[in-house]
């Protein structure tokens, strides 16, 4: 019991100390806000929005730099373009050449 109270004691006077000094910054933060608080509501909103598809986004694009090619293309062994399969015209040596290299 008096461990308790003693407990409650000890922590009350910290407690205040750490939530008079946050909600001081807390003012200031608020005060700050009051100017341009919708814009930085707006931004954030937009940020947030913004978030999930760029991550994906990114996802997207590492995987794309691992595999540069799909099965079904090939790079041409004259202009180096990434083609279709379709469009190889020739092949000599394992390269591949385009239709319009080819020609
Ligand atoms: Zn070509």
């Amino acid at each position: 019991m008096t461990k308790g109270t003693m407990a409650t004691d000890y922590d009350a006077p910290r407690k205040t100390d750490e939530e008079s000094e946050d909600s001081i910054e807390e003012l200031k933060n608020r005060r700050n806000d009051k100017n341009s608080g919708k814009v930085d509501e707006d931004e954030v909103e937009a940020a947030e929005a913004f978030e999930l598809p760029g991550a994906d986004l990114s996802h997207e694009e590492l995987t794309v730099r691992v595999l540069p090619r799909q099965q079904n293309e090939f790079t041409c062994a004259s202009c180096f373009l990434v083609k279709h399969r379709s469009q190889i015209a020739k092949e000599k040596n394992g390269q591949f050449y385009c239709v319009d290299c080819a020609g």
